[in-house]
């Protein structure tokens, strides 16, 4: 059984996924009315990403006897700009989220609830991955420059 206090920080920690794919979905809306299709195509997916994470947050809380949440949605930015900026908030975001995950697991430690902080361990992995990927990404895009802007946009446009 979950304490109730990391079943809260569990719970608090799928708001902050959907919130995740709600920011990234908007990055996506943006790339595309600005004519960057594989931008759109690869936030999309990374968007989709996050609303899997908070369910198998949710499944995790409901296999341990809690009571699994939906919360209120704080609304996200809006206005991005260049894809580069774009990518370099990506990456941010993403360190942030590495951030709320070690939390996490400081709390699961302080409870000693050894289950969760195996559960949370996938996403320490996951973390590491995102913030290589995304980094590459912001790498090529800061190589690329204006002219090869495009080649970047058709290489993200292939994510699946
Ligand atoms: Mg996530």
């Amino acid at each position: 059984m979950l304490s109730e206090k990391l079943q809260q920080a569990l719970n608090d920690q799928i708001t902050a996924e959907l919130w995740s794919a709600n920011l990234y979905l908007s990055m996506s809306f943006h790339m595309e009315k600005e004519g960057f299709t594989g931008f759109a195509n690869w936030l999309k997916k990374q968007s989709q990403e996050e609303v899997g994470h908070a369910y198998e947050i949710a499944s995790y809380i409901m296999q341990r006897g809690g009571i699994a949440k939906v919360d209120k949605i704080d609304v996200v930015p809006t206005g991005w700009g260049s894809p580069l900026e774009v990518f370099k908030h990506v990456y941010e975001h993403e360190c942030h989220v590495s951030h709320l995950i070690d939390g996490l697991i400081e709390i699961a430690h302080a409870e000693k609830d050894n289950a969760t902080q195996n559960f949370l361990w996938g996403f320490v992995k996951e973390q590491v991955e995102e913030e290589s990927t995304v980094q590459g990404i912001v790498d090529r895009l800061q190589k690329a420059g204006e002219s090869a802007i495009f080649y970047v946009d058709a290489q993200l446009g292939a994510r699946e």
